[in-house]
C-alpha cells in the first residue's frame, strides 16, 4: 500500500514515510492511494475476534507486508491496546431510555462507545498508543545495524487532550524525545496534572504564556524552519496523522459487531443492513474521528449514517447545511473560536476535512471520467483550489453535486452548551424520576443502565442522535426501532468535572433530592487514577513574554536535545 498527498504533488510513499512525515510538502494530507475494498462475507469472519486481532485484520490491508511482518504488526497492535483498562479496549454500553422533548422519537437503541479507558482516559489514547508504538518499532529497526543512532524530535501543541495522550505514548520510548506545548493557565487542572506528573526524561512540558493559537503558529513556524527542522528530525502527532486515522477505524468495526451480537447474530453473512441500521454520533473538532467512520464504510461495513455533531464551533454544520466551508471572522473584536464547555473541539479550521473533499471529489469525477490519474489530478486540483479561497477569501462553496452526495451518508447537528449542560443533567437524573415506578419487566438481551455521567464532549454527541431520531422522517415506528445508534463517547467525565458536576449539581429536578440524591463530587466521576494525580511532582518548562517566543523554544530544544543532533553533519556524504 502507497500513500500520496491529498494536493497531488508527493505520491508513491511508504506507510513509514507517511507516518513520520505527518504533513505532506505541498501542505496536504496523506491518504492511501485506493482504499482496500472487504467483502462482507470477509468482515463477517471477523466479527468474533477480540479488539487487538480485529484491529491488526483491519491495519494489516493498509500497511504492506514488506513494511511490517504479521508476527510484528499483531505484536505492536497487542501491546498499543494492551494499556487499555479493559480487554475490550471500547465498551459498549447502553444509554437509559430518557425521553427527550416533544417525545415523538424512539431512543430505546441508543448506546455509548467508551472510548476512553487508555492512560490519559480520552480516545485518543486509541491512535497515540498505536502511533507511539510504530514510531519505537521503525526507529529500532533503523538504528539495529548502524552505529551511529537515529532519534525524532516529536513537537506538537495541545489544548489540553492531545498533548497528554501523546505524552503517555511515547513516555520512555527510545531515540524519541517529545516537546508539547500547551498555553499556560488555559488548558483544564486535570490535563496539566496529567502532562506534567510524566517525569520520564524524554518529555518535555512547555507552558507558553500566550493562547492555544499562539502555541500552534509557532509549532507551524518551527515546522516550516527547513534547517531546523531536517536538524533534529522533527516529527508530528497531530490529529492528520494518518496513522492516528488508521488506528480510529478498529472501534467502528468492533462496536458494529458488538450490536449485532446484543441483538443476535446472523447466522449468514447475507446483509447486515438488511437486518438493521447503525449509525453514529460522532463529537467532532478535527473531523478525525468521523472520517475514520468514512473509511470503514468505505471498506465495506454497512453502517448507515455519520451523524457530525458540533458544538457551537460549527463550521461542519454549515458545510454540511449550505455546501460553503467558511471560516468565522472576529467581530468587534471577539475571538474567532467560541470557548465552549467541550473544550477539545473548539476549532476554527476542521484540519481533516481535507481529506473527505478529495474523495467526494474524486467520487464526482469518476462519474464521468474512468482513468484513475485523470480523477486524482482532479480532486487534487480542487482541494489546492478550495484551500488557496479559504486562506484568501475565508471559505469556499462545493459544487452542487458534491454537496448532494456528502448527504448521502452525512447529517449534522450544531450543539449548544445549554443543550449540552441539559443532556449531561438528564442522563444522570433518569434515575431519579423512575423510582416511583414498579420495575418493568425487560426482554432485550441487556437491561439499560438507570443514570449515565456523560462527558460534555460525548453530550454534544448524544444531543445530535436524540435531534435526527426525534425529526427522523422514517415512517413508521418499527422501522426506526430496527436503527440502534452508537455516540461516541470520547473522553471521561472525571477529565471534565467543572461542566460534568454544575451540571448534575445546580440543576438537580425538584423530585431529585427528595428521592436521595445528593451532590457528586469529582472523586465520584473520575477515575481513581485521575484523582491520585493530584499534589504529584511535577515537571515544566516556562516561556515567557517579552522577547521571541519562537527563540526561546529553539533554545529550549537546543538544551535539551541539541547533543543527539549536531548542527553541523559529522562527516559528508
Ligand atoms: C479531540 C477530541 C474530540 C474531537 O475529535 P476530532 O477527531 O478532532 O474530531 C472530541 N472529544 C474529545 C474529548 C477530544 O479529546
Amino acid at each position: 500500500m502507497r500513500y500520496r498527498s491529498t494536493r497531488g504533488t508527493s505520491t508513491g510513499l511508504s506507510f513509514e514515510e507517511a507516518v513520520f512525515e505527518g504533513l505532506a510538502p505541498d501542505g496536504g494530507l496523506y491518504i492511501p492511494h485506493s482504499i482496500p475494498q472487504t467483502p462482507l462475507s470477509e468482515i463477517h469472519q471477523w466479527s468474533n475476534l477480540s479488539f487487538p486481532q480485529l484491529a491488526t485484520k483491519i491495519f494489516r490491508k493498509f500497511i504492506s507486508h514488506a513494511e511490517i511482518s504479521d508476527a510484528d504488526l499483531a505484536d505492536i497492535v497487542t501491546r498499543s491496546f494492551g494499556t487499555f483498562s479493559t480487554p475490550e479496549v471500547t465498551p459498549l454500553k447502553k444509554l437509559p431510555n430518557v425521553a427527550v422533548g416533544n417525545g415523538n422519537g424512539d431512543l430505546e437503541n441508543l448506546y455509548v462507545l467508551e472510548l476512553f479507558h487508555g492512560p490519559t482516559f480520552a480516545f485518543k489514547d486509541v491512535a497515540l498508543q498505536f502511533l507511539g508504538n510504530l514510531f519505537e518499532f521503525f526507529l529500532e529497526r533503523r538504528n539495529r545495524n548502524s552505529a551511529t543512532k537515529f532519534g525524532i524530535t516529536v513537537l506538537g501543541a495541545t489544548s489540553g487532550d492531545t498533548g497528554g495522550a501523546a505524552i503517555y505514548g511515547l513516555r520512555g520510548k527510545k531515540n524519541v524525545d517529545v516537546f508539547i506545548l500547551h498555553p499556560e493557565g488555559r488548558i483544564s487542572p486535570v490535563q496539566e496534572q496529567q502532562m506534567t506528573s510524566v517525569l520520564d526524561r524524554n518529555v518535555h512540558n512547555i507552558a507558553i504564556e500566550g493562547t492555544f493559537d499562539d502555541c500552534q503558529d509557532m509549532v507551524k513556524a518551527a515546522f516550516s524552519d527547513q534547517k531546523f527542522r531536517r536538524r533534529f528530525h522533527l516529527a508530528a502527532v497531530n490529529s492528520i496523522n494518518w496513522a492516528r486515522i488508521l488506528a480510529q477505524t478498529s472501534y467502528y468495526f468492533y462496536s458494529y459487531f458488538a450490536v449485532l451480537r446484543r441483538i443476535g447474530t446472523p447466522s449468514g453473512a447475507s446483509s447486515y443492513a438488511a437486518l438493521t441500521k447503525i449509525q453514529y454520533s460522532v463529537p467532532t473538532g478535527n473531523f478525525g474521528d468521523v472520517l475514520a467512520g468514512y473509511y470503514a464504510v468505505r471498506m465495506g461495513l454497512p453502517i448507515d449514517r455519520l451523524i457530525v455533531a458540533t458544538n457551537e464551533n460549527d463550521i461542519l454544520h454549515r458545510f454540511f447545511q449550505s455546501g460553503r466551508y467558511e471560516k468565522k471572522q472576529s467581530r468587534n473584536g471577539s475571538e474567532p473560536v467560541k470557548q465552549t464547555l467541550s473544550p477539545a473541539m473548539d476549532i476554527l479550521v476542521s484540519s481533516n476535512f481535507e481529506r473527505l473533499l478529495w474523495y467526494l471529489s474524486i467520487e464526482d469525477r469518476r462519474s464521468t471520467s474512468s482513468d484513475a490519474d485523470v480523477c486524482a489530478k482532479h480532486a487534487s486540483a480542487n482541494i489546492v483550489q478550495w484551500m488557496r479561497e479559504l486562506r484568501d477569501k475565508g471559505g469556499f462553496t462545493v459544487p452542487e453535486t458534491i454537496f448532494n452526495s456528502s448527504k448521502g451518508l452525512f447529517t449534522s447537528f450544531c450543539t449548544s452548551d445549554a443543550l449540552t449542560s441539559d443532556a449531561i443533567t438528564r442522563y444522570y437524573h433518569h434515575q431519579y424520576t423512575l423510582l416511583h415506578e414498579a420495575p418493568k419487566p425487560y426482554h432485550g438481551a441487556e437491561r439499560p443502565a438507570l443514570a449515565y455521567v456523560l462527558d460534555p464532549h460525548t453530550a454534544v454527541g448524544v444531543v445530535a442522535a436524540e435531534q435526527l431520531v426525534a425529526t427522523s422522517t422514517t415512517p413508521t415506528t418499527s422501522s426506526i426501532k430496527s436503527t440502534h445508534t452508537i455516540c461516541l463517547a470520547t473522553a471521561s467525565p472525571g477529565k471534565f468535572p467543572e461542566a460534568v458536576l454544575k451540571a448534575i449539581n445546580n440543576n438537580a429536578p425538584a423530585l431529585s433530592p427528595q428521592r436521595g440524591f445528593k451532590p457528586l463530587t469529582y472523586a465520584d466521576i473520575a477515575p481513581r487514577e485521575l484523582v491520585a494525580l493530584e499534589g504529584l511532582p511535577k515537571r515544566c518548562l516556562y516561556i515567557q513574554s517579552p522577547g521571541d517566543k519562537l527563540d526561546a523554544l529553539f533554545a529550549v530544544i537546543e538544551d535539551n536535545v541539541g547533543a543527539q543532533f549536531p548542527a553541523k553533519p559529522l562527516s559528508k556524504l
